[in-house]
């Protein structure tokens, strides 16, 4: 089966290289010439682990091309994603759907046999048909469908969540569809992986839902956590007591220093769009959105405290300022908040990331990068902690306490113990929802 995708982001190359694997002949399709010379020369335009060798191997068995000309990729193709972004809209937090529609009216315009239009975009109820209305407006003799096949995928974790999913949904109208997607999906309805089939709006839901949900569990926690610390718990053992719990489960149940990235922050505020629109307020939601706000300041007023009220004049190494582990994303990262604060305070700050400095450089101006951990603490009144990659799990507590001007350390993952820090010799450390000490 031919499929074009639409988008080479995090989603589209990921989906597009996977299905390549599956078998099939894909072409991924891309306005961004940047993008699409990388690709070409056999370079991944994002960091995510495991994506080179299997791109690497799917272009070599040549089932996998990339081109900027869509009519070309979708030309003989049975279905097509849409696999470009849906930002929050400016102003309203509505997701922004210029992208999705533009693509609908590109393919119409260049499609000329039966094809399946898959929307693998996150995008609000009602899109699907929206999609189907501009494709028939701008080619009205296609005979074509549309589906929903929201993505799950994790960054940093993309291949194995794509290649072994939890589920995968997919909303359609009709049998013809629904065969097309089956098709497209035979490797793991074979292995017994779960398709969920749905019609378009529940598909829709499902994706916002379950992101909504999640972004909930994270911020209970959050909440909870600050609590633990006025009342003297510890919150990595009230959440592995909690998640030990079948029905409520111990993923997502990690204290942190609010959610980011490139879904959550703006899913959570596109739901909240969608039930204004419809007189049915999304408040838990809502609420969600305004706590985890509140979460990051907190976390910007604990450095404070620890560097006795005033960022000014202070030296600050910030470990990791990417949303999370094993991805490049920077996309509603806390350390946005979180670095403007200490640069904007009056404090020096060197930032060390595995994979953040591309991204970051043009979002965190002011700060200098540096390639190791151990440099970024040389004479530093504060060491932070902001996202736990591997590389930072197992430090030299003791080597970076003795390279530090005042060894303070703001350990915003739990990844090290009051007993560490103690032990290795610094004068205060604070993590979530823990008692430290000063
Ligand atoms: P992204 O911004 O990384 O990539 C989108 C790509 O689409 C860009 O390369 C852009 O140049 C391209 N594009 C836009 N319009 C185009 C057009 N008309 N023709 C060709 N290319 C075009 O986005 P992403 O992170 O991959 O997210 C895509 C969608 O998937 C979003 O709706 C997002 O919410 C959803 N999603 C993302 C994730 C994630 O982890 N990133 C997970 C699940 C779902």
């Amino acid at each position: 089966m031919k499929i074009a995708m639409i988008g080479t982001g995090y989603v589209g190359l990921v989906s597009g290289v996977c299905f390549s694997d599956f078998g099939h002949e894909v072409v991924c399709v891309d306005k961004d010439p940047r993008k699409i010379e990388m690709l070409e020369r056999g370079e991944v335009p994002i960091y995510e682990p495991g994506l080179d060798q299997l791109m690497a191997k799917n272009v070599e068995a040549g089932r996998l091309s990339f081109t900027m000309d869509l009519a070309s990729a979708i030309d003989g193709a049975q279905a097509v994603f849409i696999a470009v972004g849906t930002p929050t809209r400016r102003g309203d937090g509505h997701a922004d759907l210029t992208y999705v529609m533009a693509a609908a009216e590109e393919i119409a315009k260049a499609a000329t046999d039966y094809v399946v239009i898959v929307t693998k975009s996150t995008v609000p109820v009602g899109t699907n048909r929206q999609v189907k209305h501009v494709v028939h407006k701008a080619n009205p003799d296609l005979e074509f469908d549309v589906a929903s096949n929201p993505e799950f995928l994790r960054e940093g974790a993309a291949i194995e969540d794509f290649m072994k999913p939890d589920r995968v949904v997919v909303g359609v109208q009709n049998e013809r569809a629904g065969e097309v997607m089956a098709e497209i999906y035979r490797p793991l309805y074979l292995r017994d992986f779960p398709v969920v089939t749905t019609d378009l709006e529940s598909a829709e839901m499902i994706k916002y839902a379950a992101n909504a949900f999640l972004a909930t569990k994270i911020t209970f926690i959050n909440e909870i956590a600050a609590l633990c610390e006025k009342v003297g718990a510890d919150v990595k053992q009230v959440s592995k007591g909690m998640g030990m719990d079948n029905r409520i489960g111990n993923k997502f149940l990690h204290a942190g220093p609010g959610y980011g990235g490139s879904c959550f922050p703006k899913d959570t505020k596109a739901l909240a769009r969608i039930g204004q629109e419809h007189a049915v307020p999304m408040q838990i939601t809502e609420t969600v959105i305004k706590v985890n706000e509140e979460i990051k300041r907190r976390m910007v007023d604990k450095l404070l405290d620890l560097c006795g009220g005033s960022f000014n004049g202070k030296t600050v190494a910030v470990l990791g300022v990417t949303f999370k582990p094993n991805t490049d994303d920077m996309r509603d990262a806390p350390a946005l908040t979180i670095v403007p604060a200490l640069v904007g305070g009056g404090a020096k700050v060197r930032v060390c990331d595995p994979q953040g400095r591309r991204e970051g450089e043009t979002l965190l101006p002011g700060v200098h990068w540096v390639e190791d951990p151990y440099k970024a603490a040389q004479k530093a009144d504060l060491l932070v902690i902001l996202t736990e990659w591997n590389e930072f799990r197992a430090l030299d507590l003791k080597k970076l306490a003795r390279k530090m001007a005042v060894p303070n350390l703001a350990d915003l993952r739990n990844i090290y113990s009051v007993k560490d820090a103690k032990r290795a010799g610094f004068v205060a450390y604070e993590s979530i929802g823990r008692s430290g000490f000063v």
